[in-house]
Formats: structure tokens, C-alpha cells, sequence
């Protein structure tokens, strides 16, 4: 299904509070509309905590989602939000 262009962003794998204290962690924010899927955030996550979505935005790509069970895994390295040409993939670091 299409999503209008102006889709909001996707807060995604916010850490439970079972993580220990002392390390770092992220919260994952995807803006769907902007990815065009060229994969970089997935293949260069240290942790690989990505994957593709099932779903598509209104270009017709399948944008970058956290891998169900890996929602506490992301370190806030911002590998992801570095690489991403389009800007379509922010971390927010958690104490
Ligand atoms: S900040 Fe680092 S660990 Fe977290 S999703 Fe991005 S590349 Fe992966
Ligand atoms: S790096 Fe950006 S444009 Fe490329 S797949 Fe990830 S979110 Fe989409």
C-alpha cells in the first residue's frame, strides 16, 4: 500500500528497561518516504540490527526496519545515520 509522500517518522526498537545500565543504546527513527533502499544502513550496522520492511513507501522501496527481537541491540553508533545518502535514518541516544 502507498503512503502519502509526507509520511511520518517510525520510532522503532526503543530499548527495554532490561538493558544494563553503562551501555550505550539507541532508538531507532526511520522516515519511510525519504529511503530509496540502497541497503547501506543494513549492511554496514555493526550489529545488524536492520532489515527491509515488508512494506514500501510511495516510491516503490522498501525501507529499513529493526529486526523483530533486536530492539535492544542498537548502540547509538550512528553507522546507519552517517551512510544514509538520504537522510531517511536518525538515532536518538538513551541513557
Ligand atoms: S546506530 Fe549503529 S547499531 Fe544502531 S542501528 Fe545504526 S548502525 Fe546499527
Ligand atoms: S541508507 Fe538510507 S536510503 Fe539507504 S536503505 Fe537505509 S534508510 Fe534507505
Amino acid at each position: 500500500m502507498y503512503e502519502h509522500q509526507e509520511s511520518p517518522v517510525l520510532e522503532q526498537g526503543a530499548p527495554s528497561v532490561g538493558v544494563p545500565k553503562g551501555r550505550r543504546r539507541g532508538i531507532v527513527y526511520i522516515i519511510p518516504n525519504r529511503c530509496k533502499e540502497c541497503m547501506y544502513c543494513i549492511e554496514f550496522c555493526p550489529q545488524s540490527v536492520l532489515e527491509k520492511s515488508e512494506n514500501i513507501n510511495y516510491k516503490g522501496f522498501h525501507y529499513p526496519r529493526v529486526k523483530p527481537g533486536k530492539e535492544d541491540s542498537c548502540t547509538a553508533c550512528k553507522m546507519c545515520e552517517l551512510l544514509c545518502p538520504d537522510f531517511a535514518i536518525f538515532i536518538k541516544e538513551v541513557e
